[in-house]
């Protein structure tokens, strides 16, 4: 590989981080500059919504990386530095500093952001969204015992951070547009497992239930519900999911479709350009349909094939999604992904207690496993995906016969 050759990461994210890490290793020989418009170097986005808001974990303990690391591997670091465009005719990016950096290769690591609402008093103080850790220290300044908290909507970062409000001792409500929690992700035995544990922690919440507006005197003071209803608030976080950072792409000309699209090398249209993580979207083989995924797993794994993809050595994307949820003791460790399962067998007590798996199926073989503090089902279940295993249901749903009985 020629020494003379530079390429250039936009974003210093889990995959940027990672893409770096892995072509040097591949053996990438010539320069690596990572420009992130984040203060920071590369750091976990999941504790920020469990152990950095409980004030459990600070900003230095998140990173994925010490700077020594990457320094050993001769990778530089731009951060504080947005790129404003790329000119794949000249194989340029621009920096909002002004300044042009050419490329020998491009890899487009920029993620995904919260999305946002646009209704009355949306930009009141007190009014967050969770997607950095600048966003965490904004939230925690609003945290007090005793006050109320409202989290629109029940995704897991809702739920995530609703868990922790709680603990923190908040009056929290959980408002959700669609008739329960978790609705996008997991079945119905899961959102109603997770409904009872958050009302049995204190936590209320609304299904059915749109926002309307936020009302306040500079702070926020009341959530006008779609129903009417007017909930006090002096915190509300706002998790309705997030919108793929594709803009650059598309001005550049590259595919782009709802994710900048990538083959199983994590090529972009451009095959100077690889791109991986929360703004892709890819033809998963497993799943045999093209998918975007919003996952750790899904950003490390796919930065690892751009990485060999740009070292000559292609190897196609083919890892099991997996993912994972910490609500106060519950541990959610998803594998697979579940959409188009025609039967679920729930192996555990769903109407009571603090744990539960559940197995989703396809035509009798598992595409999907739900574990809430039941590893074994979850490693296990794992291998039953990838080997497309046809199981005894009936051992499968019962809790007594152990679950390593099935690899038989
Ligand atoms: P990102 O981490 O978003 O990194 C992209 C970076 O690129 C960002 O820093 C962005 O600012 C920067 N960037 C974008 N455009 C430009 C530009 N033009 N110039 C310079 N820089 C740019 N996943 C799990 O698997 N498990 C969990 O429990 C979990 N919990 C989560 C909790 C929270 C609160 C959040 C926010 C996410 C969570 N996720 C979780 C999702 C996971 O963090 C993401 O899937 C992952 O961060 C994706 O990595 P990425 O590198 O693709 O994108």
């Amino acid at each position: 590989m020629e020494r003379s050759k530079r390429c250039i990461v936009i974003g210093a994210g889990h995959a940027g981080a990672q893409f770096a890490l892995s072509l040097r290793q591949e053996g990438w020989a010539g320069k690596i500059i990572v420009i992130g418009d984040e203060v920071r170097l590369p750091y976990h986005r999941p504790p920020l919504s469990k152990s950095v808001l409980a004030g459990e974990k600070s900003a230095e303990d998140i990173l994925i990386r010490p700077s020594a690391v990457y320094e050993k591997a001769d990778i530089a670091f731009r951060l504080a530095t947005r790129v404003e465009s790329i000119d794949r005719e000249k194989r340029q990016v621009a920096l909002d500093s002004g300044e042009r950096l050419d490329y020998d290769r491009l890899a487009l690591m920029t993620g995904s952001r919260a999305r946002r609402v646009a209704l009355p008093g949306a930009d009141l103080a007190g009014i967050h969204y969770l997607r950095s850790i600048t966003d965490v220290a904004q939230i925690k300044k609003d945290v007090v015992a005793d006050r109320p908290a409202v989290i629109v909507g029940g995704g897991y970062i809702g739920l995530e951070t609703a868990a922790v409000l709680r603990r923190a001792g908040m009056q929290v409500t959980v408002v959700e547009l669609m008739e329960r929690v978790l609705q996008r992700v997991t079945a119905a035995a899961l959102s109603a497992f997770y409904q009872r544990v958050h009302t049995e922690e204190g936590v209320k919440i609304l299904c059915n239930t749109g926002v309307e507006a936020f009302v306040g005197s500079g702070h926020v003071s009341e959530v006008l519900c779609s129903d009417g209803s007017r909930l006090p608030a002096e915190l509300v976080i706002i998790g309705i999911g997030i919108v793929p950072n594709v803009e650059l792409a598309a001005a550049a000309g590259l595919k782009v479709d709802n994710g900048i699209l990538v083959d199983e090398f994590a090529r972009s249209s451009d095959h100077n350009i690889v791109s991986a993580g929360d703004c892709t979207r890819h033809y998963n083989r497993l799943y045999e349909r093209w998918i975007r995924l919003e996952s750790v797993q899904n950003a490390s794994d796919q930065a690892r094939i751009a990485a060999m993809t740009l070292c000559g050595k292609e190897k196609p994307y083919e890892a099991l999604p997996w993912f994972w949820s910490d609500q106060y003791d519950l541990k959610l460790q998803i594998a697979g992904l579940s959409q188009g399962y025609d039967e679920l067998i729930t192996r555990g007590d769903k109407d009571s207690g603090r744990s539960l798996a559940a197995f989703y199926l396809k035509g009798g073989v598992i595409i999907a496993v739900d574990a809430i503090n039941r590893p074994t089902e979850f490693m296990l279940g794992k291998r039953l995906i990838m080997n497309k295993a046809k199981v005894d249901k009936d051992k499968l749903a019962d809790a007594s016969v152990p679950i390593k009985a099935l690899l038989e």
